[in-house]
């Protein structure tokens, strides 16, 4: 364990990001498949384990995973509790139908939709403020890095996402540390470069909450993880659990990657 850190118990956590994929149909049918691998080796204790599907499926995907240790997530939400949003979803509106997480800031509303950091940090505020957890995803482009730019970019989204709360406790929040050239492109960051960014990100979490704060964040890495690639980011002291797109999307290599994080040794460095 480093002098920065406080020895606390951080969960590791899973979270499927469906993006825009599944119908109501398919996302119906990834559940009953997730029941049947979870009634044959059933999925591990000690973790925790999400799916954020499209807005029109969080229904049956709540319903699907009522009887397993699944929790809902959502992909993105509006910051207002109501009022003349048109196409927009409110914080309660997820809350209502049992989400517990919200992906907030993913590098793909930023870069796609024009998501700035003040947009977030509103969202960011909502979410916690509807009871649930948001998930503030960071992440420089290739650019970026190239530029020697990611320790800047990534305080700056973390410290812009988080500028409308008090930190509060740690189990509120959790982090995603994305590099946006790893995303949906098949090229996963280095354990080395995942290590540095996930330690740097602690240490803003410090500054901004103290040392018990940062210790008690989950910090995920999400980029491209599969199989073959996550047991050598899950033992990592500072990886707290993945964010994951294109490899949640079928239950077998989901479930693959959620026994791959149980099974690694506790993090708590
Ligand atoms: C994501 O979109 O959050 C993500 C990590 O995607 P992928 O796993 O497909 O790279």
């Amino acid at each position: 364990m480093s002098e920065r850190e406080v020895s606390v118990d951080r969960t590791p956590l899973i979270v499927g990001n469906w993006k825009m994929n599944h119908t109501r149909a398919t996302a119906r049918a990834f559940c009953a498949e997730l029941g049947e691998l979870h009634a044959e080796r059933p999925l591990p204790a000690g973790i925790e384990i999400g799916i954020a599907p499209p807005f029109t499926s969080l229904d049956v995907v709540g319903d699907g995973l009522a009887e397993l240790p699944v929790f809902l997530a959502a992909q993105d939400v509006h910051w207002e509790p109501s009022g003349a949003f048109t196409g927009e979803i409110a914080p309660g509106m997820l809350s209502e139908l049992g989400c517990r997480m919200v992906i907030v800031g993913h590098s793909e509303r930023r870069h796609l939709f024009g998501e700035t950091d003040e947009r977030v940090a509103r969202k960011v505020a909502a979410v916690r403020d509807a009871g649930m957890v948001p998930i503030l995803c960071v992440g420089e482009t290739e650019d970026e890095r190239d530029a020697d730019r990611t320790r800047a970019v990534v305080e700056s989204q973390l410290r812009k996402g988080l500028g409308k709360i008090q930190p509060g406790a740690p189990e509120r929040l959790v982090v995603a540390y994305e590099p946006v050239w790893a995303i949906g492109t098949g090229r996963v960051a280095t354990p080395q470069q995942v290590e540095e960014v996930h330690g740097f990100l602690r240490d803003v979490l410090a500054s901004i909450g103290g040392q018990a704060f940062a210790g008690g964040v989950r910090i995920l890495y999400g980029g491209s993880v599969k199989p073959g690639n996550a047991a050598g980011l899950a033992v990592l002291p500072h990886v707290d659990g993945f964010l994951v797109g294109g490899a949640s999307l079928e239950a077998s290599t989901f479930a693959e990657l959620v026994h791959l994080l149980g099974g690694a040794p506790e993090t708590g460095a």
